[in-house]
């Protein structure tokens, strides 16, 4: 740290993104990205946009906003595209939350919630699942602070139904509620259509899980007119140009070819569904995962010990330090091939450790 830094960030502690190793013939687990590539549509897409590469690109997305609207059945200016999810979560955050307003979320959720908050100054409640390491409800109804709610949530896969958070959103009017849908494409069910009920609800979504563009960086935000127009607010305060070229046409290209995003969304889902079963049958417990990753703890053998075993095979999950939840991995659900992999390589630690 220089000496430079301001006073009021020398003790934040930044979000720590999942391992990205360069090792050869790894089978990597760890970051909840597809295992399938984009779209053939989005490769070609952003293969012609580079060429265009000296000029901006359009700060309105105009293409892909209509486009990202009609998928998901609301007007255009309800919609907001973003660099990745992360950056609208980092708006709501700017936009809605100061000293006065605090944000509230689960103890155990998506961990870049914290560091929003603590980059914005703002006060935060961390709410605790309960045992069965649910979030519950009753915990955020007329709480009066910005409630961040991913659904599923992160990383235990468990979802709620849109019905259940559609009471958070009621009893906190004078709350924005932000529904992070990352993982929604999974056998989840949206919380969009009540976006036409509540003007205090943002609901946000990413192509980096069911769409496969993790590297491209594209996520979007869904709300009133009014929310999407604070947003933009604080886009074109920031960069108003943060989608790129090729990124957009990706998107775009991506869209195009909704069939094949439904197709791969159904086999991640059967992969989920027949790991879940290996890894029970193990003695696993398992979280209900309506997501593309599988939380899962042995009783007589450490998260830990399971990380590492399955690193020395070349199997890169992910494991969290927090003490609830240091006994648990978070699998991401890859190939059928993958996932064989996997099941054989646990099989194998079972056997030396027990
Ligand atoms: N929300 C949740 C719950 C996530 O797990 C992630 C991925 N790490 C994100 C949002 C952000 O994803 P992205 O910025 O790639 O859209």
């Amino acid at each position: 740290m220089s000496r430079f830094l301001s006073e009021r960030l020398k003790a934040l502690e930044p979000y720590t993104p999942g391992e990205q190793p360069q090792i050869l013939n790894l089978i990597k687990l760890n970051t909840n990205e597809s295992p399938f590539p984009p779209s053939q549509k989005a490769a070609s897409y952003a293969a012609a946009e580079a060429e265009k590469l000296q000029l901006y690109p359009d700060p309105e997305c105009r293409r892909l906003t209509e486009e990202i609207a009609k998928l998901v059945g609301v007007d255009p200016c309800e919609v907001l595209v973003t660099n990745g999810s992360d950056e609208i979560l980092n708006f709501a955050f700017m936009a809605y939350c100061d000293s006065k307003k605090g944000a509230a979320f689960p103890d155990i959720t998506y961990g870049f919630y914290k560091v929003f908050a603590q980059l914005g100054g703002v006060s935060y409640t961390e709410v605790p699942l309960d045992k069965d390491l649910k979030i519950n409800l009753d915990d955020y109804k007329g709480i009066n602070k910005t409630i961040f709610i991913a659904n599923p949530n992160a990383p235990t896969g468990i979802f709620i139904e849109p019905e259940e958070i559609e009471e958070v959103i009621k009893s906190n009017p004078d709350s924005i509620v932000v529904v992070d849908e990352a993982y929604v494409d999974f056998g989840g069910r949206s919380c969009i259509p009540l976006i036409k009920k509540y003007d205090n609800l943002l609901v946000t979504q990413t192509f980096s899980k069911s769409r496969s563009m993790a590297g491209a960086r594209l996520g979007f935000g869904v709300g009133s007119k009014a929310i999407i127009q604070d947003l933009n607010t604080i886009k074109y305060s920031t960069n108003p140009y943060n989608i790129n070229r090729m990124t957009m046409a990706a998107g775009l290209g991506q869209l195009l070819d909704e069939e094949y995003t439904q197709a791969n969304c159904k086999t991640i889902c059967d992969n989920r569904e027949y790991t879940k079963t290996a890894l029970a049958e193990l003695g696993f417990e398992v979280t209900d995962s309506k997501a593309n990753f599988i939380f899962a703890k042995h009783p007589k053998i450490g998260g830990e010990k399971i990380y590492q075993g399955l690193r020395d095979r070349k199997i890169l999950v992910r494991h969290f330090n927090a003490e609830r939840i240091c006994d648990y991995n978070r699998i991401t659900v890859g190939t059928r091939e993958q996932m064989d992999a996997l099941i054989n390589a646990v099989k194998e630690i079972l056997r030396e450790e027990l």
